[in-house]
């Protein structure tokens, strides 16, 4: 899962970035509306967080022209107290959720996993396939019921195809829902990624589609 944060606040971004990267995210920051229009129109997230008052561009003219081009991301947008019309605006131009500054962190997690999963398809908050439970609440994995230890890249494979479960996902779009922008990515690490986690979930979770990508089969 990764996630775009557009917020030129210092402070408060590396907030935003330290709780998401806690949460199993991989995160990209964005301090102007121009740079946060391009990272969306070019890169492809889970969701987008996006402060409608930001510099260069403001934030409902990157969300109308993300939308305009056809980009469906969903975008949670950060609103200034009281501004009851920045919230109109916002959801008008394509946002899919808000809250209001000063907010609670973890009703922002709250809210973005909601908006990742209801564009997944998904209504329930945990993700089951056999005997593997994959709950982004506490970004844990369990299976018969035992809790296990994965690493943050293994974890965000792992999410990202029970997510999309009964799907094929191909490798450049699992390597585009896995690193951050600068991340080095090496095409080889994906594989090695899936084999620990056939090691440690069994075999069967993760199915190689030949010459197509992976598939999570659907139960
Ligand atoms: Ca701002």
């Amino acid at each position: 899962m990764r996630v775009l944060v557009a917020e030129d606040e210092p402070r408060l971004t590396l907030q935003l970035e330290r709780a998401l990267a806690a949460a199993g995210y991989a995160v990209d920051t964005a301090y102007d509306g121009d740079r946060a229009h391009q990272l969306g129109e070019a890169e492809d997230y889970d969701a987008v967080v996006l402060d409608l008052g930001l510099p260069r561009l403001d934030g409902v003219s990157v969300l109308r022209r993300w939308r305009a081009a056809g980009r469906t991301m969903p975008v949670l947008v950060l609103t200034a107290r009281d501004g009851w019309s920045e919230k109109v605006a916002g959801l008008d131009a394509g946002a899919d959720d808000y809250v209001t500054k000063p907010f609670n962190t973890e009703e922002l997690l709250a809210r973005l996993r909601a908006l990742i999963r209801r564009a997944a398809g998904q209504a329930d908050p945990v993700v089951r396939v056999g005997a593997v439970v994959l709950d982004p609440r506490g970004a844990t994995v369990t299976r018969d019921g035992e809790a296990v230890p994965l690493t943050a890249h293994e974890y965000r494979v792992l999410a990202y195809l029970m997510l999309h479960k009964g799907k094929v996902v191909s490798r450049a779009e699992l390597t585009e829902h896995v690193y951050t922008q600068d991340f080095d990515r090496d095409s080889n690490t994906l594989e090695v990624f899936v084999g620990r986690l056939r090691r440690k979930l069994g075999a069967g979770l993760i199915e190689t589609v030949r010459g197509l990508g992976y598939r999570v089969p659907e139960a």
